[in-house]
């Protein structure tokens, strides 16, 4: 069941997408003083090593991260600003590798832990078993260097331990849903987790990750969760990222294999309740980013939003 590693797509050009937005948001959350409660549902390993075995194997963050990351350090000598979002994403990336080679990749409950302040509560979820050993070791190295930080591990499923967790007492939630869709069953499940959420606390901000891939379940989940949106009368922004392909005979075969991400070339995030300057920033990020990751036909970015 479990043979998703993220360590093999840790800073591939869906990880840019998912932690620039994830990024956007919660720093827009922080800008008001009250206690926040971040969840991740599907936390993974934590951080990765982008100078091992898996990492090296696939290849993937060279053209994730790795273009962005030599992009930035050429642009100030050629006098090209890095959009905001894009350098606040870098920066925490450098955050973790100060001599400026990129040998460590921050994975989603590195970035939220990075910014939790002392009224804010993290909790994450991971149910495999290597990835949530791997993950233990990391927060407790967190809790170590800040001892107050309120982070909570449960290597359980985190589809099932959300509903405990709201409404949170401080009212004010960013919930990340990100599984692997290594079961075609992660689709309707992340609708109905959703959906769930939606009923017992309306105004979280949930940022769910999908992959653009020639599936039916995939096609139809952001739909069903913009009916869930309006349903529920909240905004919210579906931006999308293609780096795009050549047109190789072992790309079309992943394709139409409906494979989640060996050869993913395209990914978006669907968020309910987004920070009003999202849509904005993104809109400002995406080209820049694109420009960099670009690899060949059908690349295009999208941001598109909706009202109740
Ligand atoms: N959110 C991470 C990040 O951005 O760095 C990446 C997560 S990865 C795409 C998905 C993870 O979910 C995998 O590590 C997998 O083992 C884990 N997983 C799969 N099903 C799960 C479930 N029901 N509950 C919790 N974790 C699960």
């Amino acid at each position: 069941m479990f043979s998703y590693r993220h360590a093999f797509h840790a800073g591939n050009h869906a990880d840019v997408l998912k932690h620039l937005t994830l990024l956007a948001a919660l720093r827009h959350l922080q800008h008001k003083e009250g206690g926040l409660l971040l969840v991740d549902t599907h936390a993974g390993a934590g951080l990765y090593r982008l100078d091992q075995e898996q990492a090296r194997t696939s290849g993937e963050a060279t053209h994730g991260i790795g273009a962005l990351w030599n992009a930035a350090a050429a642009a100030p000598a050629a006098g090209l600003p890095v959009p905001a979002a894009v350098a606040d994403y870098l920066g925490r990336v450098q955050d973790l590798n100060p001599d400026g080679a990129l040998r460590q990749y921050p994975g989603s409950p590195a970035l939220l832990q990075a910014l939790l302040r002392a009224q804010d509560r993290l909790t994450l979820f991971e149910l495999h078993p290597t990835d949530g050993r791997l993950l233990d070791r990391a927060v407790r190295a967190w809790r170590e260097r800040t001892p107050r930080a309120a982070i909570t591990l449960r290597r359980d499923n985190g589809f099932e331990g959300l509903k405990a967790l709201l409404p949170p007492l401080s009212r004010r939630a960013l919930v990340l849903i990100d599984p692997s869709y290594e079961l075609k069953t992660d689709y309707p499940q992340v609708a109905a987790v959703v959906a769930d959420a939606l009923r017992r606390f309306a105004s979280g901000c949930y940022l769910v990750w999908y992959p653009v891939i020639g599936r039916s379940e995939a096609h139809v989940l952001p739909r069903r969760l913009r009916a869930l949106a309006q349903r529920a009368g909240r905004p919210w922004l579906q931006a999308e990222l293609a780096v795009g392909a050549a047109a190789d005979a072992q790309h079309k075969a992943q394709a139409a294999q409906g494979h989640a991400v060996g050869g993913l070339r395209a990914s978006g995030v669907f968020v309910i309740n987004p920070p009003y300057t999202l849509a904005a920033q993104l809109r400002e990020a995406l080209p820049w980013v694109l420009d960099r990751l670009r690899q060949g036909r059908g690349a295009d970015w999208s941001v598109v939003t909706g009202e109740p």
